[in-house]
């Protein structure tokens, strides 16, 4: 019988279109683009999902993550068409769960009613703030009425599985405006709520403005303040933080993202998309053009190294820790010989501790998340 990290776990599927680019976003998405485009779109990722062969080794209840960009901006016949060819080519059997990341400013009753149909049964819903200033200083097309509207009518839609995004640490934002917004968010009972503390990526909006002084950041201390809050709320209102920026009422953590916390082979299909089979990484052009005329994916060797450190990188992120047996399993060594001097750095400075045959970062180590992975970089 083949271990869990020896087959396929999961399917994301890539969107790369929004209806307007937001400040902070450097993900691989276009704001702009015509119907025929999505439709050319549409073509390709069906082709590419028909071009596999149907005896992959892939997982029973395997999960489906359509994510982006926005998936809920495509329009829905061309979404359908998309999800008949991952049936008919089995990546979407029974799965354990299948997630479509949505705006709130791009649902309507009739979408949401139509992505229950199609299969999806859990929404997850980038809200980001429910302070509207703040909403048009990100570039957000939708303001904190919608985004509570759009909630609502998932709900009754009948999806029972609803994530919020929140965003931390953005220009403008203070203490109160984020607890205002997370006071609001919690009240609406969401199941899973995922927190983000700003990143400032080169090329975009947000990075120009900051350079040019338009706008400036919360200073460190705010953010740690605000960090503070989000760690101290969601717990006390029922949510258990499982991975260093997600949290979720018991049984509502997302199976899909698991996979890659425990590094796990996933298939991926469409514009820059990332597939893993255990032992090689391929990424798929991320120009639409590129992708659109069938270019091949750029392959990537891992050699056993880098996947001895992602596989303790990505483990750690999780609550439960690196499973100490699994990591010999799997690498045919001890965690204990080989980082014995990184795992003693990291319990003196209260990092890391060990408990049930895991090795678990503590809430400090979390909150330090990366100065902790350079320790354990070889
Ligand atoms: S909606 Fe999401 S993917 Fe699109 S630009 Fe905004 S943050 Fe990026």
């Amino acid at each position: 019988m083949l271990h869990s990290w020896e087959m396929y776990q999961g399917c994301y599927v890539h969107i790369p279109f929004c209806q307007q680019k937001c400040c902070y976003c450097d993900f691989i998405s276009y704001q702009g683009q015509s119907p025929l485009v999505m439709e050319r779109y549409t073509h390709a990722l069906c082709r590419e999902i028909a071009s596999w062969q149907p005896d992959l080794p892939i997982a029973g209840h395997s999960t489906i993550y359509f994510g982006g960009g926005t998936p809920s901006f495509l329009p829905l016949p061309l979404l359908e068409r998309v999800v008949m060819a991952l049936k008919e080519r089995g990546f979407w059997k029974q799965p354990a769960e299948a997630t479509l990341e949505a705006n709130p400013g791009t649902v309507t009753r009739e979408s949401l009613a139509a992505y229950r149909k199609m299969g999806f049964d859990r929404l997850s819903l980038g809200i980001q703030s429910l302070d509207d200033r703040e909403l048009r200083l990100m570039g957000r097309i939708h303001s904190a009425e919608e985004a509570e509207r759009a909630f609502r009518e998932a709900r009754e839609a009948g999806f029972t599985r609803i994530s919020v995004d929140l965003i931390y640490g953005y220009p403008t934002q203070t203490i109160k405006s984020l607890r205002n917004s997370l006071q609001r968010i919690l009240a609406w009972n969401p199941d899973h709520v995922s927190v983000y503390g700003l990143s400032v990526e080169p090329g975009t909006i947000l990075a120009d403005r900051l350079k040019k002084k338009v706008w400036q950041l919360p200073s460190e201390e705010e953010s740690g303040r605000m960090y503070d809050e989000l760690m101290e709320t969601l717990p006390q209102a029922g949510y258990n933080r499982y991975e260093i920026s997600n949290f979720a009422k018991p049984g509502q953590e997302s199976i899909h993202n698991r996979i890659y916390w425990h590094y796990e082979p996933y298939m991926a299909f469409g514009a820059g998309a990332c597939r893993f089979n255990g032992k090689k990484r391929e990424t798929n052009p991320g120009r639409l053009p590129l992708y659109i005329e069938g270019k091949n994916a750029e392959p990537e060797a891992l050699s056993e190294a880098i996947r001895r450190e992602e596989l303790v990188f990505m483990n750690l992120r999780t609550a439960e820790g690196l499973d100490l047996h699994e990591y010999e399993v799997r690498t045919g060594e001890s965690f204990l010989k080989h980082y014995a001097q990184a795992l003693e750095q990291c319990k003196a400075r209260g990092w890391m501790v060990s408990r049930n045959g895991h090795v678990v970062l503590t809430d400090e180590g979390m909150r330090f998340g990366n100065r902790v992975f350079e320790v354990f970089v070889d």
